[in-house]
């Protein structure tokens, strides 16, 4: 007989998301370059908005999250009233997939885009629909082939995670002019502050009724540790997601710390600086050494490796000097390690590392 407690449909089809690797046995200080965070860390006004916050612990937060909106909506020139604050862009991501997708519909992504879209699809009970990729970048005309009746919501993450590369924008506008009319573009923008000049797609939205972005405080606002992140678009869309807003699912000090980060715009611009020195630096010390990879414009970057032995080979060389960077066969590319840009001696120190692997072999 069969359990007669069940979960949804869909639900057991989740595969447990696993974060990058923090720890290496037996080492203490090593450096983790696995997860896409700030080497930086967050802006110095963020840590002290934060701290602030300990004398409000016994009030409930805000609920409208009206001074973080306008914070955001300042510095980039948009409405306020069309911008949505979660609990990092993943909850943002998940109020999508609950409101918009249910049993029969189709949500779909790139074949090595982030593994949250198919999580959270699963998790409405809807269909994920995985397309393939061009030399690691999406391809318009795939998706648009896989899009059916039944396509509710388009995810991509623009720049992808973890391939680093992007689309430009008039595929992006291609893609959401030729969408079927039910259909939701997604632009991931949780990468989007490392483009020079990219709005993320932010331009685009006001011109079109079919778009949302979705951004993060995690990767170049370096707060990953205190989650979160905010979505802009239709105003439609927005009230949609309000309605299954928890009210209190951000904290005072996550509001507050936030809003100091956005009014940091000097951090994020030095931090966007060394990002492109380093990266650049990082790309071609790698290829000296035999390892290519795609030209990255976000903050890290996916070597290449012959195959799946030699990239596991190079992972545990990696760990056995105290470097922790990511395997991503769980992205469809197991001959590759996704590296964050860390500091200058944490890239040095990488790719020194990866040196001596190919230089013993
Ligand atoms: C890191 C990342 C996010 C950010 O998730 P948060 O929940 O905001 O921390 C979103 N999308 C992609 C593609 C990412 O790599």
């Amino acid at each position: 007989m069969t359990d007669p407690i069940r979960p949804q449909p869909g639900i057991l089809d989740i595969a447990l998301y696993e974060g990058g690797a923090a720890h290496v046995a037996g080492v203490t200080d090593a450096i983790k370059l696995s997860s896409n965070e700030n080497p930086f860390g967050p802006s110095d006004r963020a840590k002290d908005a934060f701290q602030r916050a300990v004398h409000k612990l016994h009030r409930y937060p805000n609920t409208d999250h009206a001074a973080l909106r306008q914070a955001i909506g300042e510095v980039h020139g948009l409405d306020p009233a069309r911008i949505i604050c979660g609990v990092g862009s993943d909850e943002i991501i998940h109020f999508l997939c609950q409101a918009y997708a249910g049993p029969r519909d189709e949500v779909v992504f790139t074949e090595h885009g982030f593994l949250m879209y198919r999580i959270s699809a699963l998790a409405a009970g809807a269909t994920p629909v995985s397309v393939r990729e061009r030399e690691r970048t999406a391809d318009v005309d795939a998706i648009l082939a896989a899009c059916t009746r039944r396509t509710k919501l388009v995810f991509i993450a623009n720049p992808n995670n973890p391939t680093g590369t992007m689309i430009g924008p008039g595929e992006i506008e291609r893609l959401a002019a030729s969408l079927p009319k039910q259909a939701i573009l997604v632009l991931d923008g949780a990468y989007a502050e490392y483009v020079e000049g990219y709005d993320g797609g932010a331009e685009l939205i006001g011109r079109r009724a079919n778009v949302f972005m979705t951004r993060t405080f995690s990767k170049i606002y370096g707060l990953g540790g205190l989650r979160i992140g905010w979505g802009y678009g239709p105003k439609a869309i927005i009230d949609v997601l309000n309605r299954i807003r928890g009210p209190f699912n951000l904290s005072t000090a996550q509001l507050e710390a936030a809003e100091a980060a956005v009014r940091d715009q000097d951090h994020v611009d030095r931090c966007r600086a060394e990002n492109t020195r380093l990266r650049a630096w990082l790309a071609e010390a790698l290829a000296e050494r035999g390892v290519p990879s795609d030209t990255s414009t976000a903050n890290f970057i996916l070597a290449r490796f012959a195959d799946e032995a030699e990239a596991s080979a190079c992972d545990a060389f990696l760990q056995g000097q105290g470097l922790i960077v990511r395997r991503v066969a769980g992205y469809g590319l197991p001959h590759c390690l996704r590296i964050t840009i860390g500091d200058e001696a944490s890239c040095r120190r990488v790719a020194h590392a990866i040196g001596q692997f190919k230089g013993q072999k």
